[in-house]
């Protein structure tokens, strides 16, 4: 079976909410990727409100995704999430865990959650790496026994001059493998963030294999991270292609290019959808390079 055509709907959601959905079903699209946030990172406000009002909200969004054919492929939680006493640690899976039931209600079988860091410190490797694996043991612990499967992800960390070649928690490909063989999660490809630590993306969907489970697509010049569409920056499409086809990837083909949304939007929101059915067109011209 092809894999879904998915988009992330964080900047969508802050101008449209759930009627992004109908609107991205009619250009061509069949899954989305939940992000727990909106434009600009900011946590759904709906986390402010009850339990039930949580229930209520996810359950609604779920019916409107199943109306339209539409299927969560995956979800983002909200960050960031470094901490340095075990008091914020605390705090921090507080939050995480009813977007871990929302991701429940919506269906999704995978969860990416970004890596934490020490909040001092942040260039620490070590202690980079002991937060993350404290978080996810905690989350990993609120869904054992479901279907839902947490993914890591690859994230550069910034240097004052925002170039990213400073080595994080979990920045290139030998990162994510410690945390798939440490923790039994499955892996998240940023195909952006892989370009801008000087990785190629085939290089690093060939190192995970089939610990690749869901993917970030984006394109940039390898200067900022800048989100923009698949074929538009530096990246080598086909040779990534020809790695996923390699290494038999089964997954779904899900958009992260909420930076170049948000710049765009500025001039008309509905601008908006014209790039979406773009990138659209690109990612299934991608799938069809991987599926093919
Ligand atoms: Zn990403």
């Amino acid at each position: 079976m092809a894999g879904n055509i998915g988009i992330a709907t964080g900047v969508f959601w802050n101008e449209y909410g759930e009627e992004c959905i109908d609107k991205l079903a009619k250009i061509g699209y069949n899954a989305l990727d939940f992000s727990m946030f909106t434009d600009g990172h900011k946590r759904l406000k709906i986390f402010d409100e009850s339990l039930s009002d949580e229930e209520r909200y996810f359950s609604s969004v779920k019916n409107r995704a199943d109306g339209n054919g539409v299927t969560i492929a995956q979800t983002h939680l909200s960050f960031p999430i470094d901490y340095d006493t075990d008091r914020e640690r605390r705090a921090i899976v507080d939050k995480l865990l009813p977007e871990l039931d929302a991701s429940l209600i919506l269906g999704a079988p995978y969860v990416v959650i970004h890596p934490s860091r020490k909040l001092s410190g942040l260039g620490n490797f070590a202690e980079g790496v002991e937060n993350y694996g404290k978080i996810i043991t905690a989350v990993n612990e609120h869904i054992k026994g479901t279907n839902l499967q947490v993914c890591v992800e690859n994230i550069p960390i910034y240097n004052k001059y925002k170039y990213c070649r400073v080595q994080g928690a979990c920045t290139r490909a030998d990162d994510l493998i410690k945390y798939v063989g440490k923790f039994g999660v499955g892996a998240c490809l940023d195909t952006g963030h892989s370009h801008l630590v000087g990785e190629n993306p085939a290089y690093v969907a060939r190192k995970l294999g089939k610990n690749l489970k869901v993917m970030h697509i984006n394109d940039n010049y390898g200067i900022d991270d800048d989100h923009i569409m698949p074929y538009t920056g530096g990246i080598n499409w086909s040779q990534l292609a020809t790695a996923l086809k390699e290494i038999g990837y089964k997954g779904d083909y899900c958009a992260e290019i909420d930076g170049l949304l948000s710049r765009i939007k500025r001039t008309d929101r509905e601008f908006m959808f014209d790039v979406a059915s773009t990138n659209c067109k690109l990612l299934k011209k991608f799938r069809e390079e991987v599926e093919g």
